[in-house]
């Protein structure tokens, strides 16, 4: 079975799976979620979305978080690991929007990318949730579980994007990204993956390599 023929069959296992899979970020347009995305680095959905449901009432423009003292946006995000750096790449970017976008969050993933604090997996996040485009975000579980799966062998984020969207069509990137964070979280964890119970171990070059070797 070639690399595209087994991603599509993953797919659609995982499909059955997480039918509803979709970003846990709660967010009303394209700043919001862009403002969630950077927020969500190393910290849980459900903890951004505490702190927006308080933030987005606040801040409701690019030009609100543009103008913020630094200090104060800092107070404001202070629930939030990293909260400094994350409070700069906020400030900056939405003064960054207002000043070349028009206080229009851009949809290209190249003037995306142009933002401080907005790398590919941002950018993609935002293209395809926001702006429903097709954009396929490599982030820690999907790194972890596309390398478990034998779908690429590279560790670098902009290679298995490449590997992925080579093999998938465009129309299931964004969910492709949703499908394999679920199956991250729930099943193909990073400590302990629970390959017994797991539904695509057919196709898993971890299973076959690794975890039925170990049971030998
Ligand atoms: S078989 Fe194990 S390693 Fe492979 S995808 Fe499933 S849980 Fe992950």
């Amino acid at each position: 079975m070639d690399r595209k023929e087994k991603a599509l069959k993953i797919l659609d296992i995982l499909e059955k799976e997480f039918p509803d899979a979709s970003t846990a970020l709660i967010f009303k347009n394209p700043l919001e979620l862009l403002v969630s995305t950077i927020l969500s680095a190393q910290a849980t959905d459900k903890l951004v979305n505490k702190v927006t449901e308080t933030l987005f009432k606040k801040y409701k423009s690019a030009s609100d978080f543009a103008d913020a003292g630094i200090e104060e946006l800092e107070r404001d995000l202070s629930s939030v690991n990293f909260y400094r750096n994350k409070a700069k790449s906020v400030k900056g970017a939405a003064m960054k929007i207002v000043a070349e976008f028009g206080g229009r969050v851009p949809d290209t993933l190249e003037e995306l990318t142009t933002l401080p604090g907005v790398g590919r997996k941002t950018a993609n996040i935002v293209l395809g949730n926001a702006f429903g485009r097709n954009a396929l975000a490599v982030d820690t579980h999907v790194k972890r579980v596309a390398g478990r799966l034998g779908l690429t062998a590279s560790s670098d984020p902009d290679t298995i994007e490449e590997d992925l969207t080579s093999v998938i069509p465009p129309a299931r990137w964004t969910k492709t990204t949703h499908l394999l964070i679920h199956h991250g979280r729930k099943t193909c964890k990073a400590l302990k993956p629970d390959c017994p119970h797991c539904p695509i171990q057919a196709f898993c070059a971890y299973y076959r390599e690794e975890f039925l070797k170990n049971k030998k």
